[in-house]
């Protein structure tokens, strides 16, 4: 466990507070079919199954337990076995660093399981006015290589499991105390009142798209009425354009898009998000329109990063406002968030609102994302390398201290 040494920004760093997940198979990230196999696997009667999975989804997913010994109305005997058998610990959490504007950023390291080796991954949680956002990771890396970003730079370990995904909820919530404390009859409504992570946004670590079973799993438990019960309509994947995905994250996942689009000109899409070789602007914008459950309510979001004298013109605006006609969308333009090495600038301040602008215009509502935690490095697409890096600025710190010591 370390303590992350910010010595260079005014952000503040929180002792860890929890152990590592010992090496039993984890009950989290489960469905219910797949948790009542679990049960009957250490000998839950088959009458018993039923309700013995409402009670552990209750304890896991509305009171975040994260210990056998909780669960007070289950059978001593029983949570001896559940114990024996598996783990519903949450993973080592190896830093907790929090901004001056709020923002917070986990590193959390996950055991092999198995083959491999233990992997570290990075969460935000973004407080706003009115709302908390939590932004997940869905992969350790990212196999595709859009040139802006810098989890792109980093080689791919290993997609996240359902539990692993999951997790990062889970102790996201422990960590805000957003769990309900004190007694709540089992079957009880989930308050949706005065939380603090009310939207998830798949837009940590990752290609959501390429790693579908388990962010569904993760998806469908998160939004479970009787469980963490995150409505759809707050959780957003984002996806670079994994056209062949988008109809099922539609109809089997049904949460809300955003799209990387990045640019309206296959030329220089194919070049800022490559994946656009496989899928052009033409595929990629009929599968948007054929998104199920789009309507005006429920708008796909066009996410557009900034780059000076890339893609940051006003005809670029204009083009983007005519690709987009006839779906509802949502366009959200992104100050570039530059990185070490990287090969682009943030566009001026006044060309991100002339280029709004247009957009507004036409009539759509396009929020420039203020850029949040960046002295905690945990802006869009600084995640996981930028931690690498203050590690080993904080390992140096650290010898030359104990240098000065001795
Ligand atoms: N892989 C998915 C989700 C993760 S990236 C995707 O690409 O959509 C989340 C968002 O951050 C994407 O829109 C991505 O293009 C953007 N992003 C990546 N690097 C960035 C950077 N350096 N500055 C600003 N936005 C960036
Ligand atoms: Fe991967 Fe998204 Fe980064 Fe592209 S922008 S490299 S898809 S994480």
């Amino acid at each position: 466990m370390t303590v992350t040494l910010l010595d260079a920004t005014p952000a503040s760093a929180a002792a860890p507070a929890t152990t590592p997940v010992p090496d039993k198979p984890s009950l989290i990230g489960l469905d219910r079919q797949a948790l009542g196999e679990a049960l009957a696997g250490i000998g839950v009667p088959e009458r018993q199954i039923r309700m013995r999975v409402g009670q552990l989804w209750h304890w896991l997913y509305v009171r975040g337990a994260s210990d056998f010994s909780e669960m007070t109305n289950v059978s001593k005997d029983l949570r001896a076995r559940l114990d024996a058998a598996f783990t519903i610990a949450r993973p080592e959490m190896v830093s907790e660093m929090i901004s001056t504007d709020g923002t917070r950023k986990w590193l959390f390291r996950f055991p092999p399981r198995g083959a491999g080796r233990p992997v570290e991954i990075e969460t935000v949680y973004i407080p706003e006015e009115g709302r908390g956002t939590l932004c997940v990771s869905s992969q350790v890396g990212c196999t595709l290589t859009c040139s802006f970003c810098h989890t792109g730079t980093q080689r791919l370990v290993r997609n996240l499991t359902a539990e692993e995904i999951l997790s990062q909820i889970l102790v996201a919530r422990d960590r805000l105390g957003d769990f309900p404390k004190g007694e709540i009859p089992a079957g009880a409504a989930v308050p949706s009142e005065g939380r603090l992570v009310t939207n998830i946004v798949m837009m940590g670590m990752g290609e959501p798209l390429y790693n579908f079973d388990a962010v569904k799993t993760a998806l469908l438990i998160a939004s479970d009425g009787d469980g963490l019960s995150l409505s759809k309509r707050r959780i957003t994947l984002s996806t670079s354009g994994v056209v062949p995905m988008i109809e099922r994250t539609g109809s089997e996942i049904g949460c809300m898009l955003a799209i990387s689009l990045h640019a309206v000109r296959d030329e220089l899409r194919d070049e800022l998000v490559p994946i656009n070789k496989k899928w052009n602007l033409a595929e990629l914008l009929e599968a948007c329109r054929n998104y199920p459950g789009l309507n005006n309510a429920r708008r796909i979001t066009f996410e557009y990063v900034m780059l000076k004298d890339v893609n940051d013109s006003l005809a670029d605006a204009r083009e983007l406002v005519r690709l987009l006609k006839g779906i509802p969308a949502k366009i959200n333009l992104i100050p570039f968030n530059p990185w070490p090495g990287s090969p682009y600038e943030c566009s001026d301040w006044e060309q991100i609102e002339a280029f709004a602008e247009v957009v507004n215009r036409a009539g759509y509502a396009s929020p420039i994302r203020t850029p949040r935690g960046r002295d905690i490095f945990a802006a869009c697409g600084q995640l996981k390398s930028e931690t690498e890096r203050l590690r080993a600025r904080e390992r140096a710190a650290l010898e030359a201290s104990a240098a000065g010591r001795a």
